[in-house]
């Protein structure tokens, strides 16, 4: 195999009219993740070059259960053609149906089809939207847009006061920061005690399940009539409880344009975990620091 920085340069002189190749961390038979060839896409949208894919529990998640040939990633930060660095859209509503109009627009029968193509670990894609990055952020950081995009919207649902976050790694540690910066009184547990944030003193308004499982926690810990935002797959929820509590039990996943614009803006001025950047190529340890939890974040970049 050819080292990777001379199969780029080779490419950007010889572009053949179709079937163009490209590397990308391709999901195996055997549910590993490895580099492997692929065709560029032809459509749809515009083909931009990706500069950095943040690696994301919903990614680790697809992992054998999504068919083999699958190219991962979401968070992506890229450059387009006219050289703008943007964060990439992956989905979107259609932004007239019922769903869309109250809100859903995850929900959207249209926001099912992905806008990045093939995914985001990949060398170039197609995209059909994106948001412009500022200067101040790193291609790397810039991949934080998309997640945090995610967790203000789904923070628009938290109500407002003593929040515990359940799952301290990086998407619960985006909503200690926006949860925050809103006013709210903040406390987070994890299972792993190097993770955790503050415990919290007694009972809370509402909290945030950031972690699959762990929704016990989250509903012993809020007070009658509180608020539990499901952000991760909660498995079973302890219905008993929220029925005697009178709980309140809402969900949110993914974002939308209007989101992903907040989060560009909100994101120089926010801290934020530093991200540990590896290349595609070792996308099986990036997979590994994810698993052990070792890392707040894995950002891969071609
Ligand atoms: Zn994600
Ligand atoms: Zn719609």
């Amino acid at each position: 195999m050819q080292p990777h920085g001379h199969l780029l340069l080779l490419r950007s002189y010889v572009r053949p009219a179709y079937d163009t190749e490209m590397r990308a961390v391709v999901l195996g038979s055997d549910s590993e993740l490895g580099l492997a060839d692929v065709a560029e896409p032809a459509t749809p949208g515009e083909l931009v070059t990706v500069l950095a894919c943040g690696l994301c529990g919903s990614d680790v998640e697809k992992i054998g259960s999504t068919g083999a040939g699958t190219v991962l990633g979401h968070e992506v930060a890229a450059r387009t053609a006219e050289g703008r660095r943007v964060a990439l859209i992956h989905h979107a509503g259609c932004g007239a149906c019922g769903r869309c109009l109250t809100g859903h627009e995850s929900t959207c029968e249209r926001f099912r089809v992905p806008t990045i193509v093939p995914g985001g670990f990949a060398e170039r894609v197609r995209a059909s939207g994106w948001v412009e990055l500022p200067e101040t952020v790193s291609d790397a950081v810039g991949t934080y847009v998309e997640p945090l995009a995610c967790v203000l919207r789904g923070a628009e649902r938290v109500p407002r006061g003593r929040v515990l976050v359940v799952g301290n790694g990086f998407i619960g540690r985006l909503f200690g920061a926006v949860l925050a910066r809103r006013g709210d009184t903040v406390f987070a547990v994890d299972r792993n005690p190097l993770r955790a944030g503050a415990p919290p003193d007694g009972p809370v308004d509402a909290a945030v399940l950031c972690a699959p499982g762990g929704i016990e926690a989250a509903v012993e810990a809020v007070e009658p009539g509180g608020t539990v935002l499901v952000f991760a797959d909660p498995r079973a929820v302890p219905g008993d409880v929220v029925y005697r509590r009178e709980l309140t039990v809402v969900g949110s996943r993914s974002s939308t344009r209007a989101f992903m614009e907040e989060a560009v803006a909100l994101l120089p001025e926010l801290e934020v975990p530093e991200p540990v950047v590896l290349p595609f190529a070792e996308v099986e340890r990036a997979l590994a620091l994810f698993r052990e939890g070792s890392a707040s974040k894995v950002v891969l970049v071609p």
